[in-house]
């Protein structure tokens, strides 16, 4: 038994050849997964009914349920996905100009502990497998079709590797799903081995790095991986992608008040930013969490004062808007309150 969202649309011929199944049935199998985006082998009527039982116990379709939908004002629309273990997962949908971006969750919670972060605040309960990945995917795509994917859901999408790749590489691939790797952004931590990982996959997947502390001792209070991969092992694994691969960098640094929003913070930033070949900044505001009610979103003033001097130190830096704030959408916060209920 395989579940079919694990399958690379390359790899059903082989696969129904070592079945002893016909591999011409490759073919239609993948317009009935990929052009019409079927979620139940009963629904692929091209196919002979014996045919479709015998899917259904080989390559069975793996089930994602819509469990809540909140919708914000500014358009984004925040999902909790339910699997058949009765864990649920966010995906968030943020619609902008000729844009549809799905932020797509790698793990049900997170083990990484990032102390501003509501899925890192319950810990880990287990990773997600391919399929499951997928199934987000498919499950969102009824709203729209998606144009971006941001791995920037809950759970550290380096420490689930090889899943999160499977996934990525499927709704990637031509004979599938075919969004452009260009358009799909993973975004990690700090788990340093993953970049290397990364760089040999010779796929031009868009990988943002979170920073959000420019000194080690802030950023290992603020980010536990950080006292596993300190500032200088993790730049340094940043400055050998971009010479690898020859692709950008982009650091996120979530300002938050009082903590890392001063004008020395930025200096530092700004430092540590130049020693990778390309690289580039967004500055988020931080979406506050329950939690940690003593974290607050800077004045917009101080972010202004960060963002000039980064721009003055020749460093390609944007200001981001946090979007879905009246969902819950920010960060693990509408799974948290379905738990808490
Ligand atoms: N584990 C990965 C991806 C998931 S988090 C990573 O750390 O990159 C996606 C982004 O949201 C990260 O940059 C994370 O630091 C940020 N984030 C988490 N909680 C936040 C909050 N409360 N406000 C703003 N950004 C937050």
């Amino acid at each position: 038994m395989k579940p079919a969202w694990s399958i690379h649309p390359d790899e059903w011929k082989p696969i129904l050849a070592e079945k002893g199944l016909r591999p011409f049935r490759a073919d239609q199998i993948l317009q009935s997964l990929y052009r019409d985006y079927i979620t139940s082998w009963d629904d692929a009527t091209t196919l002979p009914k014996d045919f479709r039982e015998t899917l259904k116990q080989e390559f069975p379709i793996t089930k994602a349920d819509l469990l809540t939908v909140s919708e914000s004002s500014d358009g984004t629309k925040k999902l909790l996905v339910g699997f058949s273990d009765g864990n649920s997962v966010e995906t968030v949908l943020i619609p902008a100009t000729g844009r549809f971006t799905q932020c797509i969750s790698t793990q049900v919670g997170c083990a990484m502990g990032c102390a501003f972060c509501a899925s890192g605040s319950l810990g880990i309960v287990r990773s997600l497998t391919a399929d499951e990945i997928v199934a987000q995917y498919m499950l969102a795509r009824k709203y729209g079709e998606i144009t971006n994917i941001v791995v920037m859901g809950m759970g550290e999408p380096f420490a689930n590797y090889d899943e999160m790749m499977r996934a990525l590489k499927l709704i990637n691939a031509g004979r599938g799903p075919n969004l452009g790797a260009r358009h799909i952004t993973i975004s990690t931590c700090g788990v340093v081995p993953g970049f290397e990982r990364l760089a040999s996959e010779g796929i031009q997947f868009e990988l943002s790095v979170s920073l959000h502390a420019a000194n080690n001792t802030l950023r290992d209070q603020l980010m536990p991986v950080n006292r596993k991969w300190p500032i200088e092992e993790l730049i340094e694994a940043c400055a050998n992608y971009t010479i690898k691969t020859k692709r950008i960098i982009t650091f996120e640094y979530t300002m938050i008040k009082g903590v890392n929003d001063s004008r020395a913070d930025a200096e530092r930033l700004a430092g540590i930013v130049k020693k990778v070949p390309m690289a580039k900044v967004n500055l988020i505001p931080l979406s506050p969490v329950e939690h940690r009610p003593d974290f607050k979103t800077p004045e917009e003033s101080t972010m202004l004062m960060f963002l000039d001097i980064l721009m003055k130190a020749k460093i390609q830096t944007m200001l981001r808007r946090s979007r879905g704030k009246d969902a819950n959408a920010a960060c693990g916060q509408l799974r948290l309150r379905n738990i808490k209920k």
